[in-house]
């Protein structure tokens, strides 16, 4: 059976001093809970802040996003090499990512290809956009976006991938449960296709978009969806620490 997973993307929220608070609040909420594997996702400046806030917990720490290269000539941007001692996750292919700084699903290929070379879990982002699936579109844009991102990765099951549909990101508009575990129940059969049954079977697939407390149940409840990727409400302890729970509380059940 797959541990869910639940990962907080703050996206550029908090000041430093926010997120130690916020990593505290956490770690007295869910450090304890069995079950589910947890991670927050902080901006790059507070980072190392965040790990020590985080030592000793359960709580596990990603990154928003990385450049492919080692190093280089490259301003404002932050390789795998400055990732690696300070974090386990990172966040690739994130629809704001492909949205407003032209990420590609070449440029998440090369990401995800470095990310695995440099120890780095991934948590990959595909997802399709209100007018791609108004026309009828969302499982050709699926397929296009994990046949071309997992070109030639060396994907294992420790890899994640979240199904974000781009129009239920921080709109409230979440998909239902079983609209969601349809979709990632034809992405698995993606992977399936490209690294084989067993690791598809292995791979954890998370639902985001607009997940909150209220809504969790609605996700953890079916058999494909392996946890969140949660936004908004990652910025509350109180709401991450239920939604947490729930996954948890389902889990037990299972
Ligand atoms: C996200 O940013 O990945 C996300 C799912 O946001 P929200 O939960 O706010 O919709």
């Amino acid at each position: 059976m797959r541990t869910p997973f639940i990962a907080g993307n703050w996206k550029m929220f908090t000041t430093a001093t926010e997120c130690v608070d916020l990593c505290r609040a956490l770690v007295e909420r869910i450090d304890k809970v069995s079950g589910v594997e947890t991670a927050v996702c902080p901006p790059f400046t507070h980072l190392d802040r965040a790990r020590a806030a985080l030592e000793g917990s359960s709580i596990g720490l990603g990154a928003q996003n990385m450049h492919w290269e080692e190093q280089g000539a490259f301003t404002g941007e932050v390789g795998p090499r400055m990732l690696t001692s300070l974090v386990r996750y990172v966040i690739i292919g994130h629809s704001e990512r492909r949205q407003f700084f032209c990420e590609t699903d070449e440029t998440c290929n090369k990401k995800l290809i470095s990310a695995l070379a440099h120890n780095l879990a991934p948590i990959f982002c595909v997802g399709e956009t209100r007018d791609e699936r108004e026309a009828g579109h969302t499982n050709a844009v699926l397929a296009r976006q994990v046949r071309v991102g997992l070109n030639g990765v060396p994907w294992t099951g420790d890899c994640v991938i979240a199904y974000e549909p781009v129009w239920a990101i921080g709109t409230g508009l979440a998909a239902t449960g079983e609209q969601a575990n349809e979709t990632i129940g034809y992405i698995r059969g993606l992977v399936a296709e490209i690294a084989g049954a067993s690791i598809a079977e292995r791979t954890r697939i998370q639902y985001g978009g607009s997940v909150k407390a209220e809504n969790a149940q609605e996700f953890f409840g079916q058999p494909e969806i392996d946890g969140a990727l949660v936004g908004g409400a990652s910025l509350d302890a109180d709401s991450f620490a239920a939604i947490v729970r729930a996954a948890a509380e389902i889990r037990a059940k299972a």
